[in-house]
């Protein structure tokens, strides 16, 4: 099986080769090609165990040290957005999607164009070009399947079950580290709190999305675009444990729940043996170790990005667009102190008040290059924002 992993030095990547070091023994596996940006030590290390054929360096300024520690190998080397487009273009049996951020949006649609299988962690792809990826999928005749462990969950409890008997799906949310603070606590939290998720170990940017809830948040429109569901159909709780890490309810109300130990190679390996199982090197879940399984409401008025997502879940647009740029702005924003914690959420609302963002609540984007371009167009707004 031909592999291409965008994004091998994050979370998710790590993930990825972690579990491929383990099966390689006896699944037939060959990594084409390898991408990243400013981690050149990681990717050098893993491009040479793994003795790909091309790594990737998004950012241009990291070719001349790429190609020094990789002079010695036979390994083709490039930089720059172009590049991982072009990467796409290799082909693969299976692609995970896992750059952090809009940046991964452009090179999830050319994967799908080219490769077989799209495994997405990305979710920023189902948000910002949810319709397009679909339809391109459904052009070019290759399989999405999804990585992000609620709809990974959501996905398995489909199954081959009827779409339209689906009453509801309830994605779960461990509530991050703030799930217990008061509001007025939560008004002078630091990056380095928000940072510290209870009980998953993931990126900085999707860890801190976790603590104000955006991750729910951009989860919820995802899950709108992979099982094209209404509004209504969509909920949010509260389960501290991450145990249950998603569930779907049927219109004879039966709820089926997927489980298993929070690690995520459990998704990724889903998606690279589909539409086979096979064994994985995770930890058994041992029911009777688990004191409790606790569900919760989501407290809206500590966390308002939930309530903006069911704003922007009701419409027909591209506020998907506006929503995760603005977002992104604000975690930078937070991040290099120059906002607080729940201001985050008063500058993405904020932003999606404007009144030149109205025609986006109608019109939907139906090409990469428009939405790049309203992408930069509200991360530009974003940054100038008065909070
Ligand atoms: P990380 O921040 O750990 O890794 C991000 C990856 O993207 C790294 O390889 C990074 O390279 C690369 N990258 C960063 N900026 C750019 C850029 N401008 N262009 C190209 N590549 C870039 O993120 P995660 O692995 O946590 O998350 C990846 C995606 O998966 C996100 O969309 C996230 O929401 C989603 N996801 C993650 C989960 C998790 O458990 N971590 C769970 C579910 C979904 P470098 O390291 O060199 O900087
Ligand atoms: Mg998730």
């Amino acid at each position: 099986m031909k592999i291409i992993i965008f994004g091998s030095t994050g979370s998710i990547g790590q993930s990825t080769l972690s579990l491929i070091r383990i099966l390689k023994n006896t699944q037939n596996f060959k990594i084409l090609a390898l991408t990243g940006n400013d981690n050149i030590d990681q990717l050098c290390k893993d491009a040479i165990e793994f003795n790909v054929k091309r790594v990737v360096t998004a950012n241009k300024n990291c070719i001349f040290q790429l190609k020094q520690k990789l002079s010695s190998h036979n390994i083709e080397i490039y930089a720059g957005e172009e590049a991982i487009l072009d990467t796409a273009r290799m082909g693969a049996d299976w692609i995970i999607s896992a750059i952090v951020g809009f940046a991964g949006v452009p090179p999830t649609i050319e994967a799908v164009k080219h490769c077989k299988i799209v495994a997405v962690a990305n979710k920023e792809s189902l948000v910002c070009a949810g319709k397009l990826l679909i339809d391109t999928a459904i052009t070019f005749k290759s399989k999405l399947l999804p990585v992000d462990s609620e709809h990974n969950a959501i996905f398995q409890c489909i199954n081959s079950e009827n779409p339209k008997t689906i009453k509801k799906v309830t994605l779960t949310a461990s509530g991050g580290p703030f799930r217990n603070f008061t509001l007025s606590e939560m008004a002078n939290v630091t990056v380095a709190q928000a940072t510290n998720h209870p009980t998953w170990e993931m990126g900085k940017r999707i860890s801190i999305d976790s603590a104000s809830m955006f991750n729910k948040a951009l989860e919820l429109i995802e899950a709108k675009y992979f099982f094209d569901l209404k509004p209504n159909q969509l909920e949010v709780v509260i389960h501290p444990e991450s145990i249950i890490h998603s569930m779907v309810t049927f219109i004879d109300n039966s709820t089926l729940a997927q489980l298993c130990p929070n690690d995520m190679r459990n998704a990724i390996a889903h998606t690279l043996n589909y539409p086979e199982r096979k064994k994985i090197p995770i930890k058994d879940l041992d029911l009777t170790s688990l004191k409790n399984l606790s569900f919760e409401k989501v407290d809206e008025k500590k966390f308002p990005s939930i309530t903006l997502a069911r704003m922007i879940l009701k419409t027909k647009g591209s506020l998907g667009v506006v929503f995760n740029a603005a977002k992104e702005i604000a975690l930078d924003r937070f991040i290099s102190k120059d906002i607080k914690f729940l201001d985050m959420s008063n500058l993405v609302e904020k932003v999606l008040l404007l009144p030149e963002m109205n025609e986006f609540e109608y019109t939907l984007l139906n090409s990469i290059d428009e939405i790049i371009s309203l992408n930069n167009r509200v991360r530009q707004i974003s940054k100038e924002i008065r909070i």
